[in-house]
């Protein structure tokens, strides 16, 4: 068969070949004694981009943000969060195991919390109710489809948090998407956060590797953390050397995602079976929901479209997620279009 067409998320991408020649020559030293020069470089370069003091390298997404909760929350407290995030979904209830935080679910139908919503659940210290520790935005919103915050109502958001003494923390697994599709500097959107993950192992390409940044004192307990966590790592500069050549060349790849992901979510939306909100397709996410799950729901549907050649994620019965990154190109959209139209086909036989 054809290649697959691999769109389940865009942390399926492989090192390219400047990434591996980067990492079979990085200088390295062990990063736990603090000794790794291409680790503090790409810490140094994140935190200039993201416009913080510090930034620390962990492992992955999950640790770079449950870090940051260890450090904002107390246990039996509650972390004010949207519905579908990632801190709630996909952390496998980190929170509460590593850190004896509860989330306190705020739904919003876009992904984008609203600050009123957000205000009404906020609760003080010395009531009856668990006090809040934390705020957590995240953006781009995965589960809701890659959405983007505006900036003016991050700062609604912030407004309300600062109002109230709560920090805020930033899931920025896929910041960059957001800076690339407002056309703004990262370090704008992230401006007024008390911490920040971003994620080099999503949009920008590289193999793996998350960076917490923040003030430095922040970053310090950060490092802390980390070693708690079991995420210190010691050559972490051959990891380090991959994800320089991420930040410092991904970007521009950003902005063919999103136009790639535009051209499948415009070609999913002709086919009968799919409903796709094309409005909502505002980075290198696209969500699509089968219009019947008489046949089968989506869990079903996926393995016809692998027989296909195209891989896909399913999120609940109804609902597909796709994701564009740079190993997809426009004429793999093309290809990958024409395999679902194929599937359908095999469906309804
Ligand atoms: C992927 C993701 C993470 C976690 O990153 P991993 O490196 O997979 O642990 C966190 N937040 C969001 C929004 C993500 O999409």
């Amino acid at each position: 068969m054809a290649e697959l067409i691999d769109l389940r998320s865009d942390t399926v991408t492989r090192p390219s070949e400047e990434m591996r020649r980067a990492m079979a020559t990085a200088d390295v030293g062990d990063d736990v004694f603090g000794e790794d020069p291409t680790v503090r470089r790409l810490e140094e370069e994140m935190a200039a981009a993201v416009g913080t003091e510090a930034a620390l390298l962990v492992p992955s997404g999950v640790m770079g943000n449950q870090v940051a909760l260890h450090l904002h929350g107390r246990p039996g407290t509650e972390v004010v969060c949207e519905a579908r995030s990632h801190v709630v979904d996909w952390e496998m209830g980190a929170m509460a195991a590593l850190s004896g935080l509860s989330p306190r679910p705020v739904a919003a139908a876009d992904g984008l919390l609203d600050p009123e919503a957000v205000a009404a659940v906020i609760q003080p210290w010395g009531g009856f109710r668990p006090p809040s520790s934390l705020l957590v935005i995240e953006n781009t919103h995965n589960m809701a489809g890659g959405r983007v915050y505006p900036r003016p109502r991050i700062d609604a958001l912030l407004e309300v948090a600062r109002r109230r003494d709560l920090p805020v923390h930033l899931d920025g697994a896929r910041l960059f998407n957001a800076a690339v599709a407002l056309g703004l500097p990262a370090a704008q959107l992230a401006a007024g956060f008390d911490s920040v993950m971003v994620s080099l192992s999503k949009g920008l390409g590289a193999p793996m590797g998350s960076l917490v940044c923040g003030p430095a004192d922040f970053v310090a307990g950060a490092r802390r953390v980390r070693k708690m966590f079991g995420g210190g790592l010691h050559q972490s500069g051959v990891i380090a050397a991959a994800g320089l050549v991420a930040l410092r060349g991904g970007l521009e790849h950003l902005a063919i995602d999103h136009a790639n992901a535009r051209r499948l979510a415009e070609g999913l939306a002709e086919l009968p079976g799919l409903a796709v909100d094309l409005d909502a397709v505002e980075t290198n996410i696209v969500l699509a929901d089968l219009v019947t799950t008489a046949e089968g729901g989506a869990p079903v549907f996926v393995e016809g479209l692998r027989r296909e050649g195209v891989l896909a994620v399913p999120v609940d019965a109804r609902r597909l997620r796709f994701v564009t990154h740079r190993d997809v190109s426009a004429g793999d959209v093309d290809t990958a279009l024409g395999r679902i139209a194929g599937a359908f086909r095999e469906r309804s036989r």
